[in-house]
């Protein structure tokens, strides 16, 4: 009775806002993607929608985080529709819009475009090529895989948690020239493909890392960074697993002779992350064809948030890839330079 007064007391205080929720999401539900074009018919429209997602249509400066009141700038102009500010703290005084500070920023792409290719993003399953994306978004081959690789930035979460229940973790090896080999991770010569550790919790979410070798001085500190000691952990047999029966229960399955396959005794199996695996080759192989070493963790963040959002719609996933849209954008040197490398994921607790 005591939660239904209280749930009553919320419901009075706040019917505006729940009306509002309501009529955003009858707004949001889009079935075609000429019903999205048609809602985000120009850019103030799309700045608009902006604002109210990323500062719930209280503008906070980007350079400092001041929240007071800024200038509003009259812009001049093709942009003269957008809306413009300047920073009313006297330390600060620099312009910004709600672009700036996010992966929209600084390009010459209107947000409209950007706001369809996240859409095109959500409701694929595998992902999007750049000369697909190009296409359908209206911008060249070059700018789509430039715009493609921001997303992907955007797309990275950060799961501070770590997983914890029975988890599955397993290594495999992505790409290579080879095309006829097994597709499988127990080949014999591996030298041209990159290995991927994965851990996926049962029922829960996943974390792909792109890691430099298969040696137990790297995958173990990632593995005790991302699960919960004293979990149920299910690995193959390879040995850089055998130390976590130090810190885990620790059960590790019997490789069968002779063929691929992994013998299944009850719960014991990591099938699920060999699922993973499975999709995420084809996935690469089907859209991407193929992806340089340099890049793969991106492509696997891209891949790990779709796994993760699994269970939400489309327009969800969406709006969640938009509210973690607010992060430092890569430049186009940055990503074309042959010194970018895949950051060390051991450091780092992506999703
Ligand atoms: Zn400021």
């Amino acid at each position: 009775m005591k939660i239904f007064l209280f749930s009553f007391v919320c419901y009075a205080k706040t019917p505006t806002f729940v009306v509002l929720k309501f009529i955003e999401r009858m707004e949001f539900n889009f079935k075609t993607i000429l019903e999205f074009n048609d809602y985000f018919k120009d850019e103030k429209t799309c700045y608009e929608f902006l604002e109210k997602t990323l500062w719930d249509n209280v503008p906070v400066c980007p350079h400092c985080g001041v929240v007071k009141k800024p200038y509003k700038v009259k812009a001049r102009g093709k942009f003269q529709d957008i809306p413009s500010y300047r920073c009313s703290d006297r330390d600060c005084d620099l312009p910004f819009t709600v672009r700036t500070g996010s992966v929209f920023e600084g390009s010459k792409v209107e947000l409209r475009k950007w706001l369809q290719a996240v859409y095109e993003l959500s409701i694929s399953n595998k992902g999007i090529s750049s000369i697909e994306l190009g296409k359908r978004i209206g911008v060249s081959q070059k700018t789509a895989w430039f715009i493609n690789h921001r997303l992907r930035v955007m797309l990275t979460e950060t799961l501070p948690h770590k997983l914890e229940g029975t988890i599955e973790i397993d290594e495999t090896f992505v790409g290579g020239k080879n095309k006829n080999r097994h597709i499988g991770k127990k080949v014999a010569d591996a030298s041209d493909k990159t290995p991927v550790l994965g851990l996926v919790q049962r029922g829960g979410n996943l974390k792909t890392f792109v890691i430099p070798d298969r040696e137990k001085e790297t995958i173990l500190p990632i593995m005790l960074a991302n699960t919960e000691p004293k979990t149920n952990v299910i690995t193959d047999g390879y040995t850089a697993y055998n130390d976590l029966s130090l810190t885990h229960y620790h059960t590790s399955v019997k490789h069968g002779e002779g063929d691929y396959k992994y013998i299944t005794v009850g719960l014991d199996h990591t099938n699920n992350i060999e699922g993973v695996w499975s999709i995420l080759k084809r996935g690469i192989l089907g859209t991407f064809h193929s992806v340089s070493r340099q890049h793969l963790q991106k492509y696997c963040n891209e891949f790990t948030f779709r796994y993760n959002h699994r269970k939400v719609t489309p327009i969800d996933r969406f709006y969640r890839g938009i509210k973690n849209s607010r992060q430092e954008r890569i430049r186009y040197k940055a990503l074309t330079s042959s010194k970018q490398i895949n950051k060390n994921p051991a450091l780092e607790t992506q999703g």
